[in-house]
């Protein structure tokens, strides 16, 4: 009986440690940190010192589920990719698009929700009215970005000139500065910038339909263990509770 009752504690004393290990490592959360660049309102920009924001939201929501502390670092935008591929960043959550390109060198996890390409232009005078228009003009864009790809592989050939910022800030502030034309960039941060900023409008012509997911570096555990979590988001409706409250027209 003895023996019996010290066989089951020791086999007690093992799973509990077992269930801490995995949890807390050495009594402390084990961090997973996420490549992003913070200036891509309502995704992820800063209010105070703090990054907030859809991406920022879900990352804490699955970092919470995993058991995991959520740690942001902002970078360039072009930098993310490489930053996770590297195994410098666990994941980078940017407002990125699924793109062919970009899965050479990181996996994706499934999509969390989708955006579409815009054109912001000014309210008067606007040398582009359309997106044909596009073939002639100077066309601020943010380095890297499918915005980026789209106009520099259809308008580059065709005459139009390329401004290409490391802020898509910057590439607005180039436009009310009448220095371009046009900038190129995702509609949710365009609506942002024609809020913050007298004199422009997005031209009622979308392009490009994308989806957004989050980048795992190649062959990851990571990338099954953060789909679960997103499902789970998906599912109890955190994930549409968050993009409603950063987005609500
Ligand atoms: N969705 C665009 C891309 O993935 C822009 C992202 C961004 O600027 N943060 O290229």
């Amino acid at each position: 009986m003895k023996k019996i009752i010290a066989l089951v504690l020791a086999a007690m004393l093992v799973c509990t440690s077992a269930v801490m290990l995995a949890s807390c490592g050495d009594g402390e959360k084990k961090e997973l940190h996420m490549a992003t660049n913070a200036f891509f309102e309502p995704y992820e920009y800063y209010e105070g010192d703090k990054i907030v924001g859809i991406d920022a939201e879900i990352a804490e929501a699955i970092c919470d589920k995993l058991g995991y502390e959520l740690v942001i670092d902002d970078m360039d935008f072009d930098s993310i990719v490489t930053a996770v591929s590297s195994g410098k960043a666990d994941f980078g959550m940017a407002g990125m698009t699924v793109t062919d390109e970009r899965k050479e060198s990181v996996d994706f996890t499934d999509s969390y929700t989708t955006a579409t390409q815009v054109i912001i232009v000014p309210e008067k005078d606007a040398k582009v009215k359309s997106v044909n228009d596009l073939k002639k003009a100077s066309i601020g864009v943010q380095l890297g970005t499918t915005g980026d790809i789209y106009v520099s592989d259809k308008y580059e050939k065709s005459g139009a000139k390329i401004e290409r910022f490391n802020k898509g800030a910057d590439a607005v502030l180039a436009l009310t500065q009448g220095k371009v034309d046009a900038v190129v960039i995702d509609n949710e941060p365009a609506k942002a910038f024609v809020d913050q900023n007298e004199g422009i409008e997005i031209l009622d012509d979308p392009f490009a339909d994308e989806d957004y997911a989050i980048c795992v570096a190649k062959d990851s555990e990571l990338t099954d263990q953060i789909n679960g979590a997103l499902k789970e988001l998906k599912d109890d409706g955190t994930v549409k509770k968050i993009i409603d409250k950063y987005i609500n027209d």
